[in-house]
């Protein structure tokens, strides 16, 4: 169980030495409830505390990686049980499932839909994380030769491996040996040969059981075979076991510190109807699903798939936002407007998507007001007159155009008189309120 700040207070040398960063031990213990911090900035703290805060400091849900390098995906590690607590950790790993019972085509096609689901969305990277691969035939022959074709076109994409059938998951895993692979389909029946290939092999372990008290029983059992990295199954298939089982089985790891199920759940969510598909694979996102596996990767579901995820793994406490810096929108010149704007995510699209429509390559000052929008950073103090030519002469943007002159957004009108004192040389112009106003103000600019 985690321990409250008194407690873990209690444990420091309370000598109020400062070394920590903190101001006294008790603000430190505060920020180690909170898991803000790591012990290891207080140099005093002893062995005993360093044990006692170490079991206690470890995440609810063990953390897991799938898959090597750039492509690799994390499940777990996740601390609360709704996001107006604390940002959702890990964002769900969506996979697409290949079965050895599907033709030729069929696996191209899917494995195609694997390399082509990258999309840009809103400045993120979104596309299908991993690829299960399913003994659905139950030849292990059959579903070598799958694994063997996976592993060659899908090489650094993160793989599991679904099988019951020790014998096929031998063959099987040895393509993805040293991958980080999940075997995937352990159970009471194969326990001992699952696990022994798990261990060979580095590979986490699919636990797979029907219900939640045979799952309990089958962690145990595992944890008992040395294993320690697992995803769990607890054989949830309709849209009402899936709530029931993840939201159990998360909140009984986190507010019991239940180890027997403090693990990532895996779902498997396969529907006739991609719709229908679409809709279950968004209801595991919203609930707790580590890891998802559908069946089918159309790109509109992707859209959707991905757009849930997003908004339910962003921080809801921290506004989106982008980094500060002078974006060329078009193949800008010396002689192309520069407007200016904050670095709430949301006014950054939509402005730049305005711009490009105008066609009028333009330059656009983005000054980072902690993600805030234009009118609630000028209200909080963070996009003055100050700082804005502050920005504007450190970003030296000033000897890159021919014409000095800095369009405002009509919104802070208020800023052009203070702002042209404090930026001497350069003409500020007010532009539009609206970003959708903004096509006609470059072009009628540009004639
Ligand atoms: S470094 Fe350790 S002893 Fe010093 S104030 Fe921080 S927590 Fe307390």
């Amino acid at each position: 169980m985690a321990l409250t700040g008194v407690q873990i207070f209690k444990l420091l040398p309370k000598t109020n030495c400062k070394k920590c960063g903190h101001p006294t031990c008790l603000a430190f213990a505060m920020k180690l409830a909170q898991r803000q911090v790591e012990l290891d900035l207080c140099p005093d703290a002893s062995d005993e505390a360093k044990k006692s805060l170490g079991e206690a400091s470890a995440p609810p849900i063990r953390p897991v990686t799938m898959g090597q390098g750039e492509k690799a995906v994390k499940a777990g590690e996740e601390l609360s049980l709704f996001r107006h607590e604390k940002k959702f950790i890990h964002p769900t790993v969506i996979t697409l499932g290949i079965k050895d019972t599907e033709s030729d085509d069929v696996v191209a096609k899917k494995i195609g839909d694997i390399l082509s689901s990258e999309i840009d969305r809103v400045g993120q990277k979104l596309r299908i994380d991993a690829v299960a691969i399913i003994n659905e035939s139950g030849d292990a022959g059959k579903f070598d030769k799958l694994a063997v074709s996976v592993a060659d076109k899908l090489k650094d994409v993160p793989a599991i491996i679904c099988t019951s059938n020790p014998d096929a998951a031998r063959l099987a895993i040895a393509h993805f040996s040293g991958k980080n692979p999940i075997l995937y389909g352990a159970n009471a029946v194969n326990a001992d040969a699952m696990a022994a290939l798990a261990k060979e092999h580095k590979a986490i372990l699919g636990v797979k059981a029907e219900g939640l008290d045979a799952l309990t029983d089958l962690v145990e059992k595992f944890k008992g075979l040395g294993i320690v990295d697992m995803v769990l199954d607890s054989g949830a298939k309709s849209g009402k076991e899936i709530i029931e089982h993840n939201t159990l089985i998360r909140r009984a790891a986190i507010k019991k510190g239940d180890k027997s199920v403090g693990f990532p759940v895996i779902n498997f969510v396969e529907r006739s109807n991609p719709t229908h598909e679409a809709m279950v694979a968004g209801l595991c996102i919203a609930k707790y699903g580590g890891i998802v596996v559908i069946n089918s990767a159309e790109k509109w579901k992707n859209l959707v798939m991905f757009a849930i995820r997003q908004n339910i793994f962003t921080d809801p406490q921290v506004p989106m936002q982008v980094k500060q810096n002078i974006y060329d929108i078009g193949a800008v010149s010396a002689s192309s407007p520069l407007l200016i704007s904050t670095n709430f995510s949301l006014t950054y699209f939509i402005v730049s998507g305005e711009i490009e429509n105008s066609k009028i390559p333009t330059r656009l000052a983005v000054m980072d007001c902690e993600g805030l929008s234009v009118l609630t950073a000028w209200a909080a103090g963070k996009f003055t007159a100050a700082k804005i030519a502050e920005f504007i002469k450190e970003s030296g943007i000033g000897d890159k155009i021919a014409t000095k002159e800095l369009i405002l957004p009509g919104y802070v009108a208020i800023l052009s008189g203070s702002l042209e004192d404090k930026l001497e040389g350069w003409k500020i112009t007010v532009g539009p309120r609206e970003a959708n106003a903004i096509p006609a103000y470059l072009k009628s600019r540009a004639a």
